[in-house]
């Protein structure tokens, strides 16, 4: 983290031939479990991870304000003035364009600046770059602005920005972990009181292993859309207002109803995905504070069951990858992470068995599929921060 700290303050000196006086980090996040729940009102169980975006910055000499993307190798001129507006079509800038907007229109008094970026969350990696960039950029408006937002409203800023600038409907958890996440510890979230809880994970003897498949499947793209759509239309089934209120034995007396549906019981297993991995969630956030490694493993891997059977977001490249971890000496437990149809898996492991598990994991999904994975350990990380 210091060396790349250390790497943008040196790239901005070059650029600018003058110190940073500025600089902020906000790190990427891997879900542990609770995935497709949040948009069902539900729980989910994030940590920040060991990948941060870093922006230096210092005072513009003109009235206007230039952001440089290592990542991008492109610069942008930004608005500080309130009157930026969201672009018909999206680029990377329109991430910072829509938060530094949000962050004056919440009161922050912006000076023009300029800033570099440089980020080691993989782009596009399932990893949340976006909302690390976003986070970044509201905690360097308040450096700037000498205006502290209360955390909470400072996530849901950025959350804005990426509907709005990015127009990406995400939901709430990655902006929350990435503002509010702290060292040594996951959040559970409750994406309907939007109370996070934050739950030690600081045991040196565990490691939390992020395995990158390198495959992101383009289907039709009507994926998440359906999935949603199919939750919906089994919360009014169940008479509920969302699947959160929902409990299996109710699920279970209602499948005749469900079985009459014309999609021959798609939406029974969606519900039954959703109302099982909420349980898992919860009860994964009280095994992992009781240190309760083997319990909290089951349950991962119940998870990505769930995923792949009754859900149906996995692909057979992340089936491998699971498939590899569960069996090797030292993993608690893998699943998928993240939305679906590619992207990385998440391991609970022994952390000293970490350089064996990583070794026999890439030769092993190399061999069977032909791919390399990027693989990397990580303990729970610091969320943003302002480097003084
Ligand atoms: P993820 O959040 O999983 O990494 P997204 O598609 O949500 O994937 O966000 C990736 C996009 O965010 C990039 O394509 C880019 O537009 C923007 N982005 C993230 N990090 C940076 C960065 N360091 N520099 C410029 N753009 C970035
Ligand atoms: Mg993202």
């Amino acid at each position: 983290m210091n060396s790349l700290i250390k790497q943008t303050k040196k790239i901005f000196t070059e650029r600018f031939g003058k110190e940073p006086e500025w600089i902020t980090a906000a790190p990427g996040r891997v879900n542990l479990i609770g995935e497709h729940t949040d948009y069902n009102d539900g729980f989910v169980f994030p940590m920040a991870i060991e990948r941060y975006t870093v922006i230096a910055a210092g005072k513009s000499s003109s009235a206007e304000s230039t952001v440089f993307s290592v990542n991008q190798n492109a610069g942008k001129t930004v608005f500080i003035d309130g009157s930026a507006k969201p672009a018909d079509t999206v680029t990377w800038s329109d991430y910072v364009q829509g938060t530094l907007q949000n962050c004056v229109e919440n009161g922050a008094k912006l000076q023009p600046f300029n800033a570099v970026i440089n980020s080691n969350v993989p782009l596009g990696g399932g990893l949340s770059s976006s909302a690390s960039l976003e986070v970044a950029t509201a905690t360097l408006a308040e450096v700037i602005a000498g205006h502290r937002f209360d955390p909470v409203q400072k996530a849901l800023l950025c959350q804005k920005a990426e509907h709005e600038y990015a127009k990406m409907p995400c939901g709430i958890m990655d902006q929350f972990i990435s503002a509010l996440g702290q060292k040594g510890c996951a959040m559970l979230l409750d994406c309907r009181s939007r109370v996070p809880k934050m739950v030690p994970l600081d045991d040196p003897s565990v490691a939390v292993l992020i395995v990158n498949s390198n495959v992101k499947h383009e289907l039709t793209g009507s994926e998440y859309p359906d999935r949603r759509r199919q939750c919906e239309k089994a919360a009014k089934l169940l008479g509920v207002p969302f699947l959160r209120d929902a409990a299996m034995p109710q699920l279970e007396s209602a499948k005749p109803v469900f079985d009459k549906e014309p999609d021959g019981g798609v939406c029974y297993r969606r519900a039954k995905h959703v109302i099982t991995e909420n349980d898992r969630t919860v009860f994964a956030a009280e095994a992992l504070s009781g240190k309760d490694w083997k319990t909290a493993g089951r349950l991962m891997c119940e998870s990505h069951i769930s995923m792949r059977d009754d859900f149906e977001i996995t692909v057979s490249e992340i089936d491998t990858l699971v498939d590899i971890a569960c069996r090797l000496d030292g993993v608690f437990g893998s699943r998928m992470t993240g939305g679906g149809f590619g992207g990385c898996t998440v391991s609970l492991i022994e952390s000293d068995k970490e350089a064996e598990i990583t070794a026999a994991i890439g030769r092993e999904y190399e061999t069977r599929t032909g791919i390399k994975a990027t693989i990397f350990a990580t303990t729970a990380a610091q969320g943003a921060y302002s480097v003084s």
